[in-house]
């Protein structure tokens, strides 16, 4: 009933037609890259996903992690195994440079082979995609010597990788966290402190685990100016280089969790013994905007992992829409039940599902393709381009993949009606899993603070008004045959013209008051203009299409049209909360409000 089957023909098309990921085999950074094997890789991907990730997604949430009295974490029946394979088939290393063991593929690929793992068993996957962000953070500030040494182990996957930034203290306020660094005399640090809610911080999967960990010299300035960033191994090499020597860092604990309870989620100490020995990444005192340059592939990834579990959610929906009998349709015979899926709401339903997760699937796949162009397009300028546009699209990205996977994953359940509230479907476990998403790597809320902060105001705006004049060249361009999306994407653009120049002209509490509401509504803008731009491209291919393909093709233009007509002026609305400042919300004092 809870399989999971990788939507290939709609990652395909969201990649040729939406982000035009032919072109990059032009490229030199991409030279291995073949557009003919697209379908293919995805494919086997997909296949490795859904057949050896996806069946232990409901055994780890029931088995959960397990911490050992030595401190040690067992991970659920089957999960070591199924990393090995994963390392084995080389996923990991797919979208990483060649140069040290990767594959070579643009990142909006590595990205849909992310979706697949994620759809298929979000507590495993998290295991890689935390190696990805440490791997971010070598390739862009590690030494020649510290790339050599981690880079191939952690690319390959034999060697898993953490983030540990949050202490009790210090959540999204990583300024106040307190973690110690002392310099010793071999040029090493020792580090002191406790850090908490760390994924995957320790497990029986990998010989070694490489913790990033962000701390304090003592003669550090105080806030985010003061952080450096160290490379802690759970082992250090003894003297043949193998991983033998246990560093001084141990998980005292994990957390119980309403979801991804196979993910231990961990509370780590640091020097109880003597110091945990780390070494400095690049200077000190830059770790924070070192951890900003991993953070677009990160904050990515999470809203991906929305995406995943929405479509995985859709698909079970879908499916249970098909064969569940209620009520009876005036087209069912006398005495029989009609399917659920015949009814209006459910219909409903189904549409919102499947709008919502083709819009944010594109959304992610076109910030990925602008990481991509940022680092690959051979035109500086055009890099530069991109660069801005990956920075303006990853805080839409990261909260609106993150609430559509809640929000899907919740109307999944709906559309069960009691079944999905039991666990017996699986429907629930989706959305405990997936609710963390819009949470850690920055809250949506830290993310819309990022969007109106330090976005909204690059180029004084400009940035974002191009994006804007895009659509709604996109808009005025509407062929006849789509001329129902023509009206919503220009009234979609208007409003967030407006609300863009509010928010400019009311810095401060007024605008922060504003930035969650903006956020949503710029990314269904953006999510609306990318379904525009797949009708279009389905309106050109359908001439040639017949059977399934021209279904295929229909679907697009019918959902594109739901999202806008149906979806886009609901977001557009929200003009309203965006420019409405922020005296109402300060009207109570904090003991009126009862
Ligand atoms: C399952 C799980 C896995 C995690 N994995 C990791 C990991 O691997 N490594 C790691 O370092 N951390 C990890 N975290 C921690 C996670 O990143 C933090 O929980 C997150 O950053 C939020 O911090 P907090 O929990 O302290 O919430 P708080 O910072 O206390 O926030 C509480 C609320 O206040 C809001 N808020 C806070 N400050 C502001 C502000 N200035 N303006 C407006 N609103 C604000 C927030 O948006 C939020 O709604 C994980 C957490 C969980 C639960």
């Amino acid at each position: 009933m809870n399989s999971y089957t990788p939507p290939l023909q709609d990652m395909v098309f969201a990649l040729e037609e939406v982000c035009n990921i032919r072109s990059f085999a032009a490229m030199e950074e991409f030279e291995s890259f073949d557009p003919d094997d697209l379908h293919h890789v995805l494919a086997e991907a997909g296949r490795f996903a859904s057949e050896v990730f996806g069946p232990l997604n409901k055994t780890g949430d029931s088995l959960g992690s397990v911490r050992n009295p030595d401190s040690t974490v067992s991970t659920p029946p089957g999960f070591a195994e199924a990393y090995d394979s994963y390392v084995e088939a080389g996923w990991g290393a797919a979208a990483f440079p060649l140069e040290y063991g990767g594959g070579g593929l643009p990142w909006a690929m590595g990205l849909a082979l992310q979706e697949m793992l994620t759809a298929s068993n979000l507590a495993l996957s998290l295991c890689p995609l935390l190696t990805q962000g440490a791997i971010h953070s070598l390739l862009a500030h590690g030494s020649p010597a510290q790339k050599a040494e981690y880079l191939p182990k952690l690319i390959s996957g034999e060697w898993s990788a953490t983030m540990l930034l949050t202490e009790p203290h210090a959540g999204s306020d990583l300024g106040a966290l307190t973690t110690r660094a002392e310099r010793a005399d071999d040029g090493s640090y020792r580090l002191f402190g406790q850090k908490i809610f760390i994924t995957w911080g320790e497990h029986d999967m990998t010989p070694n685990i490489i913790h990033l960990v962000l701390a304090r010299t003592p003669d550090a300035p105080a806030g985010t100016r003061g952080i450096s960033c160290f490379i802690v191994p759970k082992f250090l090499p003894w003297q043949d280089g193998s991983p033998k020597m246990r560093n001084d860092i141990a998980c005292i604990a994990i957390e119980e969790k309403m979801g991804l309870h196979a993910s231990p989620t961990c509370v780590m100490q640091l020097g109880e013994s003597g110091g945990a020995v780390g070494y400095l990444i690049g200077d000190e005192n830059a770790g924070m905007s070192y951890m900003f340059t991993m953070m677009n592939n990160a904050r990515l990834g999470v809203g991906m992992e929305g995406v995943g579990v929405a479509d995985r959610a859709f698909q079970q929906s879908l499916q249970f829409a098909r064969e569940r009998l209620q009520g009876r349709r005036p087209e069912t015979p006398a005495g029989k039940q009609s399917a659920i899926i015949s009814h209006p709401d459910v219909r409903r339903m189904l549409l919102t599902q499947k709008s919502l997760v083709e819009a944010t699937r594109s959304l992610c796949y076109y910030n990925a393709t602008a990481i991509d162009l940022a680092k690959a397009h051979p035109d500086k300028s055009e890099r530069a381009k991109a660069q801005e546009l990956c920075d303006l699209l990853t805080p839409l990205s990261k909260s609106w993949g993150t609430e559509v996977g809640e929000m899907v994953a919740s109307l999944a359940i709906q559309l069960h009606g009691g079944m999905g509230y039991v666990e017996e479907t699986g429907v629930a476990q989706y959305f405990r899993d997936v609710r963390i998403t819009s949470i850690y790597e920055g809250t949506n809320g830290i993310q819309a603070i990022d969007l109106i902060a330090r976005k909204l105001p690059m180029r004084r705006g400009a940035v974002v008004k191009e994006l804007l004049e895009q659509i709604a060249t996109t808009a005025k361009e509407m062929p006849d045959e789509l001329k129902t999306l023509r009206e919503p994407l220009e009234e979609g653009v208007e409003s967030a013209r407006r609300c863009c120049d509010w928010l400019l002209a009311h810095p401060g509490d007024n605008a922060l008051a504003g930035a969650v509401p903006f956020q949503r509504l710029m990314a269904s803008l953006v999510g609306g203009w990318l379904l525009a731009v797949s009708s279009q491209a389905s309106l050109r291919m359908l001439p040639a299409a017949s059977g399934e393909e021209a279904d295929f093709l229909r679907a697009k233009q019918v959902t594109a049209e739901f999202f806008c007509t149906q979806i886009l002026p609901e977001a557009c609305a929200l003009e309203h909360a965006v420019t409405g400042g922020a005296e109402l919300l300060y009207a109570l004092a904090p003991e009126q409000m009862r």
